[in-house]
């Protein structure tokens, strides 16, 4: 059974559908250049209105994780790694994600990932590997 799809709004549809190209786009301001996550229509760092979504590289670091070992979702079989990647382009950018292709076990705070999707009905969701 495959997870359920995030709901895609107006202000998250361009993020969940980024990976359909196999690129991950996040909400950056057009006037700054800050990156911003999860999607806000205001920048945080310059009170600019003008967001769209930019590529971005797609590399992260594992900056904290838990190993969930419970079944709390059919969809979810246990046990995967929860995870916070911030990405490589700017400080504090973080995903909360999972960490496939890798052994619960030998994830690592500090281990470089790189981003992959995993397609959900309409929704591409990022997920990390090393
Ligand atoms: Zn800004």
């Amino acid at each position: 059974m495959q997870r359920p799809a995030p709901p895609l709004t107006p202000r998250t549809e361009s993020f969940w559908r980024s990976g359909e190209d196999g690129t991950l786009r996040i909400a950056t301001c057009q006037a700054c250049g800050w990156r911003l996550h999860p999607p806000r229509p205001v920048c945080p760092n310059c009170h600019a209105r003008d967001i769209s979504f930019e590529p971005v590289s797609g590399q992260g670091v594992i900056h904290s994780f838990t190993i969930n070992r419970y079944q709390l979702s059919p969809s979810m079989q246990p046990p995967y790694v929860l995870a916070e990647v911030e990405m490589i382009e700017q400080k504090s950018l973080i995903l909360l994600t999972n960490i496939v292709n890798c052994a619960v076990e030998d994830v690592r705070i500090g281990m470089p990932v790189s981003v992959t999707f995993d397609h959900v009905e309409d929704a591409w969701i990022p997920v990390f590997q090393p």
